[in-house]
Parts: C-alpha cells; sequence; structure tokens
C-alpha cells in the first residue's frame, strides 16, 4: 500500500514519518485499503512563486505552497509557516498531521498546512506585509471557510492573520471571518486565542498524570523551544503547581534546578530576543535532553529527538509539543528505554481547539467570553484524552498507537459513509 503513496520531490521527512505511523496503525486499526489510499495521496497541492517588492525597489520571489491533506470529516484547516525550511514534503507532512489533530478532537475539519521558504525576520514589516497579502490573494478561489481555513504556525502571528484575514475580506468584497482563524481579538480572534497549544499541553499532562496516580505538584519540567508553545507550557506548567527547571531556544538556554522564574524569563526573553544573561546556569539544547526530569517538551521543531540523542533522554515522559518532534526510529528507542510518550497529535491539539472556537463563533457571528473558551477547551481535552486512552488500552497501551487509530478509524468511517464520487 505504502509502495504506491505520494512521493513530493526533495526533503520530506515529516511526510515520511507520517507514512511510516500510519502503516504501523494499519497493522492494528480497521481500515479500509480505500481510507489509506486517499491518505496517502495528499488531496490538492499548490505550488507558487510569490513576487514581493522589496523596501530597496528589488522584486524578489518567495517559494509558497498550501496543501489539503484529506477532508474526510470537513473542510481543511492548517497553519501557514513562515520559515526558510519550508518544502513541499515538509507542508504535506504538516497538512496530513492537522488531519489527524482533527479526528483525534472529534472536530469537524480535514488537515490542510501551507507555507512560504524565508526567514520572517529578515524581512521589513512592510515587506513581511506585502509577502502576506500576496500569498492569500494567489490562493484565493482556494481558500474559504467551507473549502480551507488559514490558521497560524511557527513564523506567522495574530498581526499577519489579520492581514491575511483583510486581504481574503478585500478581494472576496465581503466580510468572512471564519476564513482565518489565530487573528485578534478586535476583528473576530477568540478570547485568550494565543495561549491556547500551550496550556491545553499543560491540561493534557495533569489529566493524564491524574489518570496514572503520578504526582504534580513538584513534579520537574524541561521545555525546549520558548515561542509561542513553550511559553504558554512554561507557565501553565507553574501555574498547575510543577516546577519549570529548563528553558531553552535554538541559541541555548536556562537552567535552575530549584524553578525558573517563568515570569522574569519572559520579560527577560521580550527585552532581549534570547535568554542568554538570565541569571541561572546557561544550558545547551543537548544539555537539556539529559536532564533527569519527570517531563521533557520538546517544543521547538520537529525531529528534535532523533535516533542520535533518543539514547540521551533523560525524561521519564517526553510530551510532544511540536508537531513530530520525535521521529519514529528515536520512538522505538524511547520504549525500548521504558520512556512515556504524550504524542503530539494529542498533546498540542489546544491550538486547534481554538481555531475551531474562532471558526464557529465567526460563523455565527456569536462571541464566547474568555471563560466558556476555557471551559470548551477544558472539555475537549478530557472527551480526547479518555477516548484516545480507550482506544489505546487493546493496542498495550501506548497513546500514540491510540490516537492514530482512533483518528484513522473516525476518518474511514466518514469515508465509508461518503463513498467515492462519482
Ligand atoms: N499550526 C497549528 C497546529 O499544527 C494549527 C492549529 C492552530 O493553531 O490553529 O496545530
Amino acid at each position: 500500500m505504502l509502495k504506491t503513496a505520494y512521493r513530493p520531490p526533495g526533503e520530506a521527512r515529516l511526510w515520511e514519518s507520517f507514512l511510516s505511523r500510519l502503516e504501523t496503525t494499519l497493522k492494528v486499526a480497521h481500515i479500509h485499503p480505500a481510507t489509506a489510499s486517499y491518505l496517502t495521496h495528499p488531496k490538492r497541492m499548490v505550488g507558487l512563486s510569490l513576487p514581493v517588492k522589496m523596501d530597496d525597489g528589488a522584486v524578489r520571489h518567495f517559494t509558497a505552497y498550501r496543501v489539503i491533506h484529506d477532508i474526510a470529516r470537513g473542510p481543511a484547516l492548517g497553519g501557514v509557516r513562515f520559515h526558510p525550511e519550508v518544502t513541499l514534503g515538509q507542508t504535506c507532512g504538516m497538512a496530513a498531521w492537522m488531519t489527524l489533530k482533527a479526528a483525534v478532537y472529534n472536530l469537524p475539519f480535514g488537515g490542510s498546512a501551507g507555507g512560504v521558504a524565508v526567514d520572517p525576520r529578515s524581512l521589513g514589516n512592510r515587506e513581511l506585509e506585502r509577502l502576506s497579502r500576496r500569498y492569500v490573494a494567489e490562493l484565493i478561489e482556494l481558500i474559504g471557510p467551507d473549502e480551507d481555513i488559514l490558521a497560524p504556525d511557527v513564523g506567522t502571528n495574530m498581526r499577519i492573520m489579520a492581514w491575511f484575514q483583510d486581504t481574503f475580506t478585500m478581494n472576496k468584497g465581503q466580510t468572512m471571518l471564519s476564513a482565518v482563524t489565530g487573528k485578534p481579538i478586535q476583528v473576530g480572534g477568540v478570547a485568550a486565542r494565543d495561549e491556547g497549544g500551550g496550556q491545553g499541553l499543560v491540561y493534557v499532562l495533569t489529566d493524564l498524570a491524574h489518570h496514572y496516580g503520578a504526582p504534580i505538584q513538584g513534579a520537574t519540567v524541561a521545555i525546549q523551544g520558548f515561542g509561542q508553545v513553550g511559553s504558554a507550557v512554561a507557565r501553565y506548567a507553574l501555574k498547575e503547581g510543577l516546577k519549570v527547571v529548563a528553558v531553552s531556544t535554538s541559541k541555548g538556554g536556562v537552567y535552575d534546578p530549584s524553578g525558573l522564574e517563568v515570569s522574569a524569563l519572559e520579560a527577560h526573553y521580550a527585552l532581549h530576543g534570547s535568554l542568554e544573561g538570565f541569571p541561572a546556569q546557561p544550558i545547551s539544547n543537548a544539555e537539556l535532553l539529559r536532564l533527569k526530569v519527570d517531563y521533557l517538551v520538546p517544543a521547538a521543531v520537529e525531529g528534535a529527538i532523533d535516533a542520535e540523542n533518543a539514547e540521551e533522554v533523560g525524561a521519564s515522559v517526553v510530551v510532544e509539543g511540536a508537531n513530530g518532534a520525535i521521529t519514529p526510529e528515536a520512538e522505538t528507542l524511547l520504549h525500548y528505554r521504558g520512556i512515556h510518550i504524550i504524542p503530539d497529535v494529542l498533546a498540542n491539539g489546544g491550538g486547534l481547539v481554538m481555531s475551531y472556537l474562532e471558526w464557529v463563533q465567526d460563523l455565527s457571528m456569536f462571541y464566547f467570553d474568555a471563560t466558556e473558551v476555557q471551559t470548551r477547551l477544558r472539555e475537549y481535552i478530557h472527551a480526547s484524552m479518555r477516548a484516545v486512552l480507550e482506544r489505546a488500552e487493546p493496542l498495550g497501551g501506548r497513546l500514540r498507537d491510540g490516537a492514530y487509530a482512533l483518528a484513522l478509524e473516525r476518518i474511514n468511517e466518514a469515508n465509508r459513509l461518503r463513498g467515492v464520487y462519482p
């Protein structure tokens, strides 16, 4: 089956990881070959070259993509990544991740993803705006609330989502707030949105700790990555009584065995753009992975834990903050060493739940308050965790197997009911 799978040109490790995990799950889950065939062939792949007038008057072209992986369960939704290493293969992988995540969380979405190969920090503000607007303008006939919804990802933020939304609206000639999620609250964003991914991860972690009877108060956490997910994980971990002992960015990190002061850390990072100089012991990313902590949260990039460094992981549990943070080879090694894994499709679904609530809010023009958003986030997380635990049980208790089997069986059921057109 996987021999016939679509193979994108160029770097495609994330897509290959998806295929490999799909193959593993097909052995234990009840999936019709037709569903597997859908999932190994992304539904739509768009490659673009975006011309952008730079501040010095020159025109630069940026390579960009938008991929819809699958729409069996509803319109596609997926983030847009602005990062120099964006490739078609990576975008296919990210889109497949969204298909799975939406199914694990039982949300009525298929999966998509997009990206522009650019380092957004290398652009001036006006250049970034022109690039963002051109991206949406090029995709205008292919995106929308019922077709493909744009969400944030690495390198994009509320500001950019507001430009996306405005460009969509200007081109369509009518306001459709639900075409883009992750917007500022003043233009249809949902209350407390920014926190969703990290906050959700901490709720998944504490819910599972309760389930297994593991201690939460004073349990130690090391976080790799201090972006939107990593910083919110630190904040909420502290709130729930855990001890954040180490945090890092790509440039290195800091360690304090008695617990870091998270608000001071955030203030320092906001001011200097790095953790360097913060009054705590400096630590490299490799050292952070080796720390003997209860929870390690890789929340930076995919493939952070690979076959090379999996032997060195010192944590009891790894919670995947970034999509695809653990490679399939590394996962085998971690299992062998008795280290538990809370997989991305369960752990970081909080952002997607927030996008769903924003989409519903903007479709109905009935606005949720922060309390309602928080309550629903907790409900979705709890229900998904229970469903994954239940499905994992007959499979030996591994949460990744449970989550994949649950998601694939839900997608399979939708496919069965819909059939193949024409
Ligand atoms: N980039 C996000 C993810 O991978 C999209 C979901 C969201 O934040 O809306 O989960």
